[in-house]
């Protein structure tokens, strides 16, 4: 089975081929964070622009890549939600258009789902059940990974996604965006012990998480160091802020694969790609007895491979979208 898909919901236009599900045979990402860096965030109308100019030659390219023409498809996905609306509907009119103009099935995808299932393209062995911790820059998920498709969402966050907190930390220290990877490359020649922020763990049962409260323990002790005129350590502030972060995602991960007699943790989403969080996981679940997988950067950040596998495991089910498939900005994991 050949599976196009295609992915817009937030900065990147991208699509992909992918064979069975698992083997990516193109898989094409234009990035439009040069266009978005200089307003320090994503503009949502410039992004739907930018996508509008560049998918069909991002197309043209995958199918390239792959080397396959529209003939050799046999499925089409597209990220429908969540994300910007004005994005989304670059991607969705465009798979429709093809869809409709070549007789293919389509499939509309989850976003998140589309996260997860980047460890399927990663470990070609893996298989539900598993905990899956999702860690982007919209969400921050602990879900239980019952059957392909099927989730159990076990906590989120209750403010801020992780990664909306790095890019807020980020900011605040007067680093490039997006910030997450600025972060993480100051952590490793800072000093995490330096400064204690705050361990948000919510109740002591809970999977729920919280960031908002460490950020503004952060902003605090920029404000307050500046107003005394203390030389503040940029780098010791990083590794201490991703400290605070990682300790409570990796502890909750555990805490929840215990509780599931899951012997598997994956992580997903763009903040996956933070290697302080891999090493610390790495290291707690070797001495939990548990496996831990993580897909590769590029899987990790938006990309349309990881889409392209969770349409196929639609697929296969029996799900297909029509022409009325529409663009859903908050759509929730698990929801249809
Ligand atoms: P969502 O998937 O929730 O809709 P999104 O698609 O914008 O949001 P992703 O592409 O999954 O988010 O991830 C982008 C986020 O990941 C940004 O917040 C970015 O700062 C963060 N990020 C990327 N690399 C790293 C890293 N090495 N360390 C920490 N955070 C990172
Ligand atoms: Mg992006
Ligand atoms: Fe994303």
């Amino acid at each position: 089975i050949i599976t196009l898909a295609i992915e817009t919901s937030c900065d990147e236009t991208s699509v992909a081929v992918l064979k069975n599900g698992r083997e990516v045979l193109s898989n094409v990402i234009s990035s439009q964070t040069d266009l978005h860096k200089k307003f320090g965030g994503v503009v949502p109308e410039v992004a739907s622009r930018k996508h509008i100019e560049s998918m069909n030659a991002i197309i043209q390219d995958a199918l390239d890549k792959a080397n396959i023409t529209f003939d050799d498809i046999d499925n089409i996905g597209v990220t429908y939600g969540p994300g910007l609306v004005g994005a989304l509907l670059v991607g969705v009119a465009t798979a429709k258009a093809l869809a409709f103009g070549k007789g293919i099935p389509l499939v509309g995808v989850n976003h998140i789902e589309g996260h997860i299932c980047a460890n399927f393209i990663e470990y070609k062995d893996l298989k539900p059940p598993f905990v899956c911790l999702v860690v982007s820059g919209g969400h921050t998920h602990l879900v239980y990974i019952k059957d392909y498709g099927e989730y159990e969402i076990l906590g989120k966050t209750r403010d801020d996604a992780a990664g909306e907190a790095f890019d807020k930390v980020a900011r605040a220290l007067g680093l490039g965006y997006p910030g997450g990877p600025e972060i993480d490359k100051l952590a490793k020649i800072g000093d995490k012990d330096a400064i204690d922020f705050p361990r948000v763990y919510l109740d002591n049962d809970s999977y729920d998480f919280s960031f908002s409260g460490l950020k503004s323990a952060v902003l605090n002790y920029l404000n307050n160091n500046k107003q005394r005129g203390v030389e503040i350590k940029v780098e010791d502030v990083a590794a201490s802020f991703q400290q605070a972060v990682i300790e409570v995602l990796a502890e909750k991960s555990i805490m929840a694969a215990k509780e599931k007699g899951s012997k598997i943790i994956a992580i997903a989403g763009g903040v996956a790609a933070n290697e302080g969080l891999r090493a610390l996981l790495k290291k707690r679940c070797e001495e939990e007895g548990l496996e831990f997988k993580y897909p590769s950067k590029i899987l990790c950040t938006d990309n349309a491979a990881m889409i392209g596998c969770a349409a196929y495991y639609d697929f296969i089910k029996g799900y297909r979208a029509d022409m009325t498939l529409n663009a859903v900005p908050n759509l929730k994991l698990g929801q249809r």
